[in-house]
């Protein structure tokens, strides 16, 4: 049984102060809800920040958005995975769609990344998914299998374990568009199909896979009650405390009760 993960992707968003506010309420609302792993992925600069006012808790980890794939050198502005590891950090997303748009991160560059990621014990959240004309054209299953095959070149099957999956369709990203439960789910399935092949059963079945893009309050639990869905990955709703709370909160349905 995977344990669900749903990490909040703040972007560009989120002062050290804001970031103060935004935990204070967070843990108030979900108490002591265990059964989701739960991320938290502010910009570097409010990561001391939330790693301190997460100190007392087990559950919720602090990710990092990005980073270099060298461990020090001549790289203006670039933080490497040891910087972040000194930070406490566990995960750290790789290849969002707006690094690849804006930033030209490559599929080879990603891969760079993820292996790096794993040397330092970091884990990575590797995103991927389709623009809406690839969607249109029925190119998403080559799409995907590229990207992953691609992004995930030469990291063994006990990395592999360690390693999360973010699919997220681009056309539904900061759009209000969700993919529908089938469509997601079916994705899903493909791309835990694709790393089946990439390594054995036992590892495919293992392996996390969140959906990004556009999750909201009352989209969050029909999209993780799907089979393949272990998650989500949140961007605009996770910058409100109580909505992100909602969110973790559908994705652990049994809490409670
Ligand atoms: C994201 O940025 O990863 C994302 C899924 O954003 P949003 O939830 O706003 O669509």
């Amino acid at each position: 049984m995977r344990k669900k993960i749903i990490a909040a992707n703040w972007k560009m968003h989120m002062t050290q102060s804001e970031s103060e506010a935004f935990i204070t309420t967070f843990l108030r609302e979900i108490g002591d809800l265990d059964e989701v792993e739960i991320v938290i992925v502010p910009p570097f600069t409010a990561i001391p920040k939330v790693t301190e006012l997460l100190t007392q808790t087990q559950n919720i980890k602090v990710g990092a958005q990005n980073m270099h794939w060298e461990r020090s050198g001549a790289f203006t502005g670039e933080i490497s995975p040891a910087m972040l590891r000194e930070l406490f950090v566990r995960y750290v997303v790789l290849g969002h769609s707006e690094r690849r748009a804006l930033f030209g991160e490559t599929d080879e560059i990603v891969n760079r990344k993820v292996r790096a990621a794993h040397v330092e014990q970091l884990r990575p959240i590797v995103c991927v998914g389709e623009t809406l004309e690839q969607r249109e054209k029925g190119n998403v299953e080559k799409i995907l299998a590229r990207q992953l095959r691609g992004s995930l070149a030469d990291v063994e099957a006990k990395e592999l374990h360690e390693t999360v999956i973010a699919y997220e369709p681009i056309w539904a990203i900061g759009t209000g568009k969700t993919a529908s439960s089938g469509q997601a789910q079916e994705a899903h399935a493909f791309i835990r199909q694709t790393l089946r092949e990439m390594s054995d059963d036992a590892t495919a079945e293992k392996i996390r896979i969140q959906y990004g893009g556009s999750v909201k309050p009352d989209n969050a639990r029909e999209l993780m009650s799907q089979p393949d869905i272990d998650g989500a990955l949140v961007g605009g709703a996770s910058l409100d405390p109580r909505s992100f709370a909602q969110i973790v909160q559908a994705g652990a349905p049994n809490e409670g009760l």
